[in-house]
């Protein structure tokens, strides 16, 4: 059978860990780009809508004349949003932020270019954070335990997507408080379609139910936080990860997922508190404790289900 390929090579932890460095660099694109893409949309729609005169109309009346204040501002927005440069996942080709260096390809290299340039643009010596050669490592690392825990069976292909879109989902919250719907919806998508083709141990019902229940469980809780506190303490995006980490590995998953990131969230938030003077009003971003928390559910699922429903039940 000459023609025959041997999936389970293309699946091995050592190519799928070289393959994951590939995915970090692009997912360091996205994190960088993808709030900033979000944001120029967010201006233009603004822009536009300020421009309506239909809209000033029917708002304002006929004859007021902040209607020309406000035209004059939409078409201020317009002007900036038009003078910043268009981005898109692919376009343009990476370059320093600080001088606009293009980098060449031995320059971008996973981890290996960071190392070979000493961490500084081959161009004006600014530093590059050390985040970027860290995200190439951590989704490496990522990847070959993942094809290291579920060998080479369609779930190890699902875990990779889920472990891709939740690395980018952590750091853009971390850095904008942000969490990208498109990245939540593509991972709710992604679980309820891997337990409907069952690819992965998670049943459809469980999977259906786990979108569900997260979404209503901090839903409920933040209503009554805000009910009681006078204030929101969680955003709807996390509501939605929550939900798709339901949808991804079932709803028993759950409560395991919030204890743990709960927890981790609690003892970090008290830790900055404490040791730097964070604001307790500043809000904290939720995203990336519960993508840690589904991560650790996602390898110790089973560990954790046995450790916490004999202590619930007795
Ligand atoms: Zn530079």
């Amino acid at each position: 059978m000459p023609f025959s390929i041997d999936w389970s090579v293309w699946l091995s932890p050592w190519v799928l860990g070289i393959f994951g460095l590939c995915i970090g660099s692009f997912l360091n694109v996205v994190i960088h780009r993808l709030p900033r893409m979000m944001e120029r949309q967010w201006l233009a729609d603004t822009a536009e809508f300020l421009q309506d005169q239909d809209m000033l109309k029917r708002q304002l009346g006929a004859a007021d004349k902040r209607t020309a204040e406000i035209t004059n501002f939409g078409q201020k927005l317009a002007a900036d949003c038009e003078a910043r440069p268009a981005l898109s996942l692919s376009r343009p080709r990476s370059r320093c932020p600080h001088c606009g260096h293009v980098l060449r390809w031995h320059e971008n290299l996973p981890v290996i270019g960071w190392l070979r340039l000493g961490g500084r643009c081959s161009a004006c010596k600014a530093p590059i954070g050390l985040r970027y050669p860290i995200v190439e490592a951590a989704t490496a690392g990522l990847f070959a335990v993942v094809a290291w825990h579920f060998g080479p069976t369609p779930a190890t292909l699902v875990y990779l997507v889920a472990v891709s879109l939740l690395i980018a989902a952590a750091l853009i919250d971390l850095d904008t408080t942000l969490l990208p719907d498109g990245l939540n919806f593509s991972l709710m998508g992604l679980g309820l379609a891997a337990a409907w083709q069952h690819c992965t141990s998670v049943s459809l019902a469980d999977a259906a139910l786990g979108l569900l229940f997260g979404y209503g469980a901090l839903w409920v809780l933040a209503t009554l936080y805000q009910w009681l506190r006078n204030r929101t303490g969680m955003a709807e995006g996390d509501f939605k990860l929550f939900a798709a980490l339901g949808a991804l590995l079932g709803w028993q998953q759950l409560l395991p997922i919030i204890l743990l990131s709960s927890a981790v969230g609690a003892a970090v938030g008290i830790f900055l508190v404490l040791a730097q003077g964070h604001k307790r009003e500043v809000p904290i971003p939720f995203g990336p404790y519960l993508a840690g928390g589904g991560l650790a559910a996602l390898f110790f699922g089973q560990e954790l289900l046995q450790l916490l429903y004999p202590m619930l039940a007795g």
